[in-house]
């Protein structure tokens, strides 16, 4: 487990929003709500997994978690943020790959994530994956 204070904190970027953050680097599984791997990014309703195992629901379009963040917040939650990501539904700027400790398994069971590069231009997803974000999983 990692830990999020003040070194973690002051090694990364300050600008880099803390749920975004967490999004990323913590250890999540993004899967369909049966439990199965994501073939299909038109459906919006996804689980998110998380390290801990609690399993919560995300609607990536509406935009809603039914973890207690999310709940209390009603904030977009790193749950929402990542199955975006993760989904590919929300690009992933290639500044952030570079500062932030991706997680490993970011794009297993899911149809990928989308990155930006610095010129604008969008990584495809296998470079993505022989870089930074998956090792042996990626499609
Ligand atoms: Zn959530």
């Amino acid at each position: 487990m990692r830990q999020t204070g003040p070194e973690k904190h002051d090694r990364n970027h300050h600008c880099i929003e803390p749920r975004t953050q967490r999004a990323l680097t913590e250890v999540m599984t993004v899967v369909s709500t049966n439990g199965t791997p994501i073939t299909d990014s038109d459906t919006p309703i996804v689980s998110v997994i998380s390290a801990s195992g609690s399993s919560y629901t995300v609607d990536t379009d509406a935009l809603w978690c039914t973890c207690p963040d999310y709940e209390r917040s009603h904030q977009i939650c790193k749950h929402i943020r990542r199955a975006r990501f993760a989904l590919g539904v929300d690009a992933i700027d290639a500044e952030l790959l570079q500062k932030l400790e991706i997680d490993d398994d970011f794009g297993v069971h899911c149809p990928g994530p989308i990155v930006v590069a610095y010129d604008g231009g969008v990584i495809d997803n296998e470079t993505v994956c022989r870089q930074a974000v998956t090792r042996t999983h990626c499609r």
